[in-house]
């Protein structure tokens, strides 16, 4: 077994695994697995869990299983199912042929039910969901004994398998542990084992009618997958005493639960209930919809899954809760794109320069090259010409001293390309609104640099007018105004907080003709805008652009002033 018992654990989970190995506590193994609930897509948080459980098992030369927590049919669909194995295998982690899901142990678990009933530890209770919780008391305040308690072994295995039968319907009966009402844990005041659903699951169809509670499957799973570390978000920690004690009652194998702090990210909702209310309320375009914290929304906004590995490595693993900035998740896919997106050019505000001194009818192929931080990434040529596209942002009519862009009269390098100089501004006569600019070009300048060592201060990246391709392209912002969305007063909801303008659609953009065949999923720098991924909504003759970024990076400042 490869481990790495000679250097420091780099976080608590490791030390206590660690400690496990040296005490032969589970005989040298080291076996987790990610317990995905099948009711929604998986997000960011779950990416740190994931590479966490899955993470752990590699670095101990272990296992990690994959298993679906499918014991609420009501709320569970396969399209869940199938969208959580596509974003694991997305991420890089494989469970091998280890695909489990909690409704393959459905009979097992029943069994182990009987076994409790049998000795005196489980009950069926009679009460209804309003009874069972008031009956359960508050945290200050002890709860009361169900009147159903001290029922015979004989009575309840009767009601039991009339429960599991069909006979009643669903609410009116539940099994419940007999632990202790006046525990300070309100887990422990006889929690509820089953409860009764008459509905169909989307594996075991009509064959079940009861169904078990989390807290009774998930550790009884564990022990029969022979899980040894079960790592969990700390908000299981006070679930803990009751995962040990059913484990403990059934004197099965047990595995260690162990907690850590669930990942909380700024401007965002981490809570699948919240992602689902967007969806379904229609804030959003769907599960995939690039302002999801959805890994289904990260990847098509352009996010690698390399990026997000690294920002979970980077947020590491900590036993208290924290918000963390959402900029260091954007510092790390722009770390990531920096090396490997090829360097384009794309203008998403056009304004059309006419090089009056330029010939009519000539085109040149100007070499470019794809990524200076790439040695591989090579050249290609671009095509230049009389008319061109630049920013409208580029040019100011009126600028201040220090503006290194265009003006009137004022010279800069376009990029692989020449200088040129503003000769006359084209305004529309009715609205006043800059529809042109004439220019005139230094020959001498090819490539970007002159003989005479003459300076510009600014140099634009442009698109050649006849050759461009147009494109749409959508530019993300958060999709909450605030840091901390749940934060919201008493009675109010979260979804006050959305940013009503975080989704702006440009349909003018136009970018350069070796874009032709760029495909979706593909990534580019725009160059001095930022990395932009083709959306699936492209099409040949219809590009459609996803902003992942724009190229300033607020966590390097950040960083940088609290270094
Ligand atoms: P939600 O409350 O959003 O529905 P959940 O915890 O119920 O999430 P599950 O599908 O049950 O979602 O989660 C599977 C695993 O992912 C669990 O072990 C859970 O601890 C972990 N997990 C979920 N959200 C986060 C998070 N924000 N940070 C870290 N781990 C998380
Ligand atoms: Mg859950």
């Amino acid at each position: 077994m490869g481990t790495t018992e000679t250097s420091t654990p780099s976080d608590f989970i490791r030390e206590a695994i660690e400690e496990d190995l040296r005490s032969n506590r589970f005989g040298g193994r080291v076996h987790t697995r990610f317990p995905p609930e099948p009711n929604g897509y998986l997000h960011i948080g779950h990416a740190k869990a994931i590479s966490i459980d899955f993470g752990v098992a590699e670095d101990y030369g272990g296992l990690c299983n994959l298993r679906f927590d499918d014991t609420n049919p009501v709320k569970e669909d396969i399209e869940y199912v199938e969208a959580i194995q596509n974003d694991i295998r997305w991420l890089g982690y494989d469970w091998g042929d280890r695909l489990y899901y909690a409704s393959d142990y459905f009979e097992q678990l029943y069994q182990y039910a009987v076994q409790l009933i049998k000795a005196g530890k489980a009950y069926v209770c009679d009460l209804s969901p309003d009874e069972v919780r008031e009956y359960r008391g508050t945290l200050t305040e002890p709860g009361r004994e169900s009147p159903y308690r001290n029922r015979s072994v004989e009575e309840n295995l009767d009601l039991f398998a009339r429960m599991r039968a069909g006979e009643f319907p669903d609410e009116s009966r539940t099994l419940r542990a007999k632990i202790d009402m006046a525990s300070p844990n309100l887990n422990m005041r006889d929690p509820i084992m089953y409860r009764i659903k008459h509905a169909t699951h989307h594996r075991t169809g009509d064959q079940w009618c009861i169904y078990p509670m989390y807290d009774w499957a998930h550790g009884q799973c564990d022990s029969i997958e022979g899980i040894t570390h079960s790592l969990c978000s700390l908000e299981y920690e006070d679930h803990r005493p009751l995962y040990d004690w059913f484990l403990d009652a059934l004197g099965i194998y047990h595995p260690r639960q162990i907690e850590f702090a669930r990942l909380q990210l700024s401007h965002t909702v981490l809570s699948k209930r919240k992602l689902i209310q967007l969806v379904n309320e229609g804030y959003v375009a769907g599960w995939d919809d690039p302002r999801m914290p959805t890994l289904a929304g990260l990847r098509r906004r352009g996010y690698t899954p390399e990026a997000i590995r690294d920002f979970c490595e980077r947020i590491g693993v900590a036993k208290s809760n924290s918000i963390v900035d959402i900029a260091l998740l954007e510092h790390c896919v722009r770390e990531d794109l920096n090396k490997r997106a090829p360097r384009v050019m794309g203008v998403l505000r056009p304004l059309k320069v006419i090089i009056d001194n330029y010939p009519e009818g000539q085109i040149e192929e100007l070499e470019a090259e794809n990524n200076p931080e790439d040695p591989n990434a090579g050249h290609r040529l671009i095509p230049f010409c009389r008319e061109i596209y630049i920013e409208q942002e580029d040019f100011m009519e009126d600028p201040p001293k220090k503006w290194f862009r265009l003006g009137p009269g004022r010279e800069v390098r376009l990029k692989h390309a020449y200088y040129i100089t503003c000769q006359r501004v084209v305004k529309d006569e009715q609205t006043g609104e800059i529809v042109a600019l004439h220019c005139s070009y230094d020959p001498a300048s090819r490539g970007g640099w002159t003989s005479d060592g003459r300076k510009v201060q600014g140099t634009l990246h442009w698109v050649s007018a006849p050759h461009t391709l147009d494109a749409e392209v959508r530019i993300y912002d958060k999709l909450f105004t605030v840091p901390n969305p749940d934060d919201v007063p008493e009675g109010a909801d979260f979804k006050q907080n959305l940013n009503p303008n975080s989704l702006e659609v440009l349909t003018c953009a136009k970018v350069e003709p070796g874009l032709a065949s760029a495909a979706p999923g593909n990534r580019y720098q725009f160059l001095r805008q930022g990395y932009y991924c083709v959306d699936p909504d492209s099409r040949p003759g219809h590009l459609v652009f996803n902003q992942t970024v724009a190229l300033r990076d607020t966590w390097a400042k950040i960083a940088a002033k609290t270094s």
